[in-house]
Parts: structure tokens; sequence; C-alpha cells
């Protein structure tokens, strides 16, 4: 019998340590503690104190002011606690169960509507986690002085020191979810979502922001790899895989920049990085940050249009400046030198011929001759006078921010972009801006070449080396190729195969590169289109410039 009821007691027990452990709060935690122990010892009345979350009382430190406590709970509702020091002393500090007897007016559970009756008894323990006081469970009872046996005691220190590791379970449940509740604002505000991908399952698992940026189900968990395919732009996707491929087999650090396509269509410019390491299976995983950078991409975007828009306005400005100012300059001489000439003649055929007013005529033919070669000089000196400005310049920097500013064009004509930039290479002595107008000329002719035949992929290449102790730079593209009889004439001023075109690039190109003492050509490539390159000192002669 005896057996049955110790079997009985002890189902309870588990039964009270299962509902304790469900508590992921602190006040839940406390109420369900209370309300076992109630039950479990038949004392009428109680409280528990826990104190501070992460301030857990000293062994050493006897206080407990109910301003510390993080949770009171009390059945009935009690005003306020307040243990009597001797028993803060035994419970507090020496940790002890104490069972005592005291005048009603002893209780820890003050109510001031309590009218004083007979003695109380009572029983205090210390709620212990790791040596160190985290709260008190107190219990009392008027009616019986012998509840709280050597056996109910038993059972509440077993039931207190459950409650103490829920206790600091719950304490470090809430500290995760503060940290996990960070991480999502911050993941948020900076538009950014973590992931780990296994290489060898293909399935990803990430963080909320993760799913918002590649618009996926939140459901769908692990994703698997073709839901992630499913969201890349189709252009963005042999790159990124070829990307994704080739640190897979170094394992070295892993950065793509793709688009991503929503459901509802809209598109997303996402920047990824990653990491390799072995996961918790064992299996190689891709741990890293994929970044929503749409907001600065179409900043970005409108900087370089702008920046575009004005470099054409302005080179298309000056061009057209530049032959409006030629046609009015030699338009008057030459307008005059026809008059002049027919005056001539006329004065010639006269019969009789005058041949003094013919002479006039033919000395004003000189004269507009004359005139015209000087405005030709003029305009010849005009430009022999903008020198080059030479300064240190880092060729790859300087090409890089061309290439850049042809971004959105680039795009648009679905032409991937590679760069070849040697590394280390030495600073060359040059004028930036010029050698960046050829650069931009070169970029935007190979886009021009490119962009309107029907190709299933076109690539620009952008390269630059040393060769020779020279810098080599060379943009190449996948377009028609150049007509080998026509591929001096290209250089020629005015000659252009464009509709739309003025033929002035290429021999502007040539006279620059002329200028810092370079040479620019252009060759067929063996597969399709062409390669335009310049070859460039590193340092001038001297301090003057070279010389058309
Ligand atoms: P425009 O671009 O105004 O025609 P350019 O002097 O820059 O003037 O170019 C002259 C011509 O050279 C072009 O009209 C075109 O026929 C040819 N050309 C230039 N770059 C390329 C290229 N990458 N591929 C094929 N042809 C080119």
């Amino acid at each position: 019998m005896r057996l049955e009821t110790e079997t009985h007691e002890l189902e309870r027990l588990a039964k009270a340590f299962q509902i304790i452990s469900k508590e992921t709060s602190y006040r839940g935690l406390a109420e369900a503690l209370l309300a076992e122990a109630l039950h479990h010892s038949g004392a009428g009345r109680g409280g528990i104190l826990l104190s501070e979350g992460g301030e857990l009382l000293a062994k050493a430190d006897a206080s407990f002011p109910r301003e510390k406590a993080r949770f009171f709970v009390s059945h009935p509702p009690a005003a306020e606690f307040q243990l009597p020091a001797e028993l803060m002393e035994r419970v507090l500090r020496r940790q002890e169960a104490v069972v005592t007897q005291a005048p009603r007016e002893k209780s820890a559970l003050i109510d001031p509507n309590e009218q004083p009756t007979q003695n109380i008894n009572q029983l205090c323990l210390p709620l212990v986690h790791q040596e160190c006081t985290v709260g008190v469970l107190y219990l009392e009872s008027e009616r019986d002085e012998h509840i709280f046996t050597p056996r109910c005691v038993w059972v509440m220190s077993m039931l207190a020191s459950q409650a103490a590791v829920s206790f600091e379970s719950v304490r470090l449940f809430e500290a995760l979810r503060e940290t996990n509740m960070w991480m999502v604002k911050g993941q948020e505000i900076g538009c950014m979502g973590s992931y780990r991908w296994n290489t060898r399952t293909l399935l990803s698992r990430g963080s909320r922001e993760w799913y918002r940026i590649l618009g996926l189900d939140p459901n769908v968990n692990p994703v698997p790899f073709q839901a992630l395919r499913d969201r890349i732009h189709p252009d963005d996707l042999p790159a990124l895989e070829h990307a994704l491929a080739e640190a897979t087999s170094k394992q070295s650090s892993f950065c793509g920049e793709y688009r991503v396509i929503h459901n509802d269509g809209v598109t997303l410019h996402v920047v990824a990085v990653g990491q390799f390491d072995t996961g918790p299976t064992g299996d190689l995983e891709l741990e890293g940050i994929i970044c929503d950078v749409t907001a600065q991409k179409a900043a970005e975007q409108a900087l370089t249009d702008a920046r575009a828009g004005l470099a054409r306005a302005a080179s298309l400005a000056s061009i057209g400046e530049l032959a409006g100012s030629i046609v009015h300059e030699i338009n008057q001489p030459l307008t005059g030198i026809i008059m002049s000439a027919e005056a001539c003649l006329r004065w010639l055929r006269r019969n009789p011929r005058e041949p003094e007013e013919a002479c006039k005529s033919a000395m004003r033919v000189i004269e507009q001759a004359t005139r015209a070669t000087d405005v030709i000089c003029g305009l010849r000196s005009l430009v022999r006078d903008a020198q080059p400005r030479f300064a240190e310049v880092d060729i790859n920097e300087a090409v890089d921010e061309i290439l850049l500013l042809s971004r959105r064009e680039l795009e648009r004509a679905r032409i991937t972009l590679r760069t070849e930039f040697g590394k280390s290479l030495p600073n060359i002595e040059a004028d930036r801006v010029q050698i960046q107008q050829v650069v931009f000329n070169l970029v935007r002719n190979a886009i021009e070449a490119m962009a309107g035949l029907e190709r299933k992929s076109h690539v620009l290449t952008a390269r630059t080396t040393l060769r020779d102790d020279r810098m080599l730079v060379a943009i190449t593209d996948t377009g028609a190729g150049i007509d080998p009889a026509k591929r001096e004439r290209l250089f020629d001023a005015l000659y252009t195969t464009k509709r739309n075109g003025i033929g002035l690039g290429l021999s502007i190109c040539r006279k620059i590169i002329n200028l810092h003492g370079g040479h620019l050509w252009v060759e067929d490539n063996k597969t399709s289109g062409a390669t335009f390159a310049f070859l460039l000192p590193v340092r001038q002669p001297s301090q003057t410039p070279g010389r058309v």
C-alpha cells in the first residue's frame, strides 16, 4: 500500500515537473511553480519571488529586496512579501529549507486587512541554481501544524530545484529571443539576409530577410535549389552558377551579383557573399549573407545615366559646335573664292578684256584662300593646344570607371562584361580624362557593333597588361568584325558606316594616343568581332607632351 502511494506521488511529481518545464516566461514559471507547490503540499497560502533575469543573487548576498525581484506572485494576492530576518539569513545565505511555526504577524505575505489570529506554519525554500539563490518559495498554513512533513519538504525541494533549472532555461531563452530579435531587426533594417547552402543536398536554410529578398515561401524550409534557381534572372544565372561552381571546387570565398524576380514581377538587385565550412552534418556548406542593393542600384544608375547623358551631350555639343564653327568659318572664304573666281572669269571673257579687274579678282581669290588656310591652321592649333596634362594614372581604376559608366548600356544590349585586369600594374603618366575618353569611345563602338546583331550571347572584354614595358589596353567585342579593306579608313576623320555616326571618334582617339607617344590599332578576332587596342609608354620621355 505504501509503495502504491509512493508510486502515485512520484507520478504526480513527474507531472508537476512537466508542467513547470513547459513554461518559457518568468511569470508563467513562477505561477506554475506556486500552483503545483500549493497543490502538492496542501498549504493555503504561498508566494514566490524570483530575482532579476541576468543578475542572479550571489550565495553571499543575503539581501533579497523586493525591488531587485523580477517577479513576485502569491496566492491569495498579498500587498508585499517580506521575509523575517532569521528566515532570510537561513534560506538566502545558507540555502536551507526551513520549517517553522510563528505568530501570524511574522508571515512573509503581508496583507494589511488581515487580522492576526493564531500561529502559522511556514516552509521556506531557496531556489538554487549553480550555487546561486535565484528565488524563494514560501508556503504557510494555519490549520495543520504537521503539514510540512519531511516527505513534503523533500517533494517541495525537488520542485524547487526543477524550477530553478527551468528558471535558468527561461533566462537563456529570453536572452536568445532578444538576440534573435536584434538580428531579425538588424537584417530588416540593413536589407540583409543570412543563409546556409548544403553543397551535397543542395538544400538551403535562411533568415526571414533572406526569404523576403528572394521572394520565397517562408513555409518551405529547407529550400530546394530549384526554387532558388527559378527566382534568378535568366541572364544572370549562367554567371552565378559559374561563380558558385568555381567557389565550390576551390572552396574559396564566393561573391555574386544578380537580379531576383519575384512572383509579382518585382525585380531586386542582390549581392551575395559566402564562405565554405563544414556543417553540423559533416557536409560542405556555403554560409553567407545576401544584400538587397536595389535602392543603391537605382541611385547609382540614376547617377550613371546622368553622367553618360552629360558625357554624350557634352561630346555631341562640342563636336556639333566644332562642326558648326568649321562650316561657318570656311564657308565664308569659300563663297568668296567662288564669287571672285567667277568675276575673274567674267573680266577675262569680256570684249575687250579687263585684265586689271581680272587681276584684282584673282588677288581676292588668293586673299580668301589665304583666309581659309588661316582658319584651318587656327582650328588645328586650337586642337593642338588641347595638350594632355600628364599625371599618375592607375589604368585599371580609370578603365573600370568607364565600364561602370557604360554598365546600363551593356545591360540594355544584354552584353556580358569581362575584365582581365593585370595585377600590380605600375601607374602610368597620362592625361586621365583623355585616356578615359578613348576607352569610352572604344567601349561605345564595341557596344554598337554588337547591339544590332542577333546572337545568343555577346561579350565585351576589357583587358589591361604590360607588354614590352608599355601599358596595353584592349577592348574586344563579339560583333561583326572589320572588313580588312576598310581597316585603316576607320581612323579617318568623318569616316562612318553608321546612320547617325559622325566618324570623328576613332580619329580623335588615335590623335590622343599619339599625343601620349602611344599607338592605337584594330585587329580582327580569330572567332568573331574586333579588338581595338592601344599601347602607352609608362613614363613620358620628358615633361613636354608628345606631338601628332
Ligand atoms: P562613328 O562611331 O561615329 O561612326 P568612329 O570614328 O568611332 O565614328 O568609328 C568609325 C567607324 O569604324 C564606325 O562607323 C564603324 O564602321 C567602325 N567601327 C568602329 N568600331 C568598331 C567595332 N568595334 N566593330 C566594327 N566596326 C567598328
